[in-house]
């Protein structure tokens, strides 16, 4: 994702922090009390600029979305168009997603969406995959029994790996699409990425996966 500089990000976080929430640890087991209502949680690691949340949280306004990402001078402009959307069933948080079993406590969370993450192609570099050992433990732990993990990504290389790992921890495939707009789900809500890469053509893959298959 390019990040420029933006001079006014700080300043924009502490007026918004109604949206981007600072602190979020301290929501932890609380997160409906912050949406005020007892709809499941969904969240999104790597939100990027915003368009997936915004669009998900029109087409479900009774799931409380969470986007998460790292960036701030990205998650700002996420922020204005959850503004401009008007939704109120989304909220921010600018954090390494390293850190989410400090932000949900155990089962808080529905579904967990990863989009498009970085696939850091060096060997060396796995531990920073969204979806290698110690994320996937960090996802079960804050994943009701029911809750799904929904991958998506371009990346073919990522992808193999990524059902390589999940299945290595023992999660059950549910549903794996080497070229997911050919099954035209009309839910599919596209990220900003995904408009990139399928306009070149490329495919774009998606598994959607459970930590406990009964
Ligand atoms: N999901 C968006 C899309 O599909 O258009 C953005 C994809 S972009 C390739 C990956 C995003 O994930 C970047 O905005 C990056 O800052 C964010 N990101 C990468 N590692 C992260 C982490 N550990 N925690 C939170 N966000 C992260």
């Amino acid at each position: 994702m390019r990040q420029r500089n933006k001079p006014w990000a700080d300043d924009f976080l502490r007026e918004n922090s109604d949206l981007v929430i600072p602190n979020p640890d301290q929501y932890k087991s609380k997160w409906h009390e912050l949406f005020g209502n007892d709809n499941p949680i969904h969240v999104e690691i790597g939100t990027g600029k915003g368009q997936f949340i915004v669009g998900m949280a029109k087409q479900f306004p009774n799931i409380n979305f969470i986007g998460i990402e790292l960036a701030k001078s990205v998650i700002v402009t996420a922020a204005q168009k959850v503004q401009e959307s008007e939704q109120t069933n989304i909220k921010l948080i600018q954090e390494n997603a390293e850190n989410l079993n400090e932000i949900f406590a155990t089962n808080e969370v529905s579904t967990v969406y990863l989009n498009f993450s970085d696939p850091w192609p060096k060997n060396r570099h796995e531990k920073r995959r969204l979806t290698s050992h110690s994320f996937l433990e960090r996802y079960e732990n804050i994943l009701h029994p029911e809750g799904q993990l929904i991958f998506k990504t371009d990346n073919r290389g990522l992808f193999e790996y990524s059902l390589v790992s999940f299945s290595r921890f023992g999660m059950l495939l549910e549903e794996v699409s080497l070229d997911l707009h050919q099954l035209a789900d009309p839910t599919n809500i596209m990220t900003e990425y995904e408009e990139k890469f399928s306009a070149k053509g490329q495919p774009i893959h998606r598994c959607k996966a459970v930590f406990r298959g009964e």
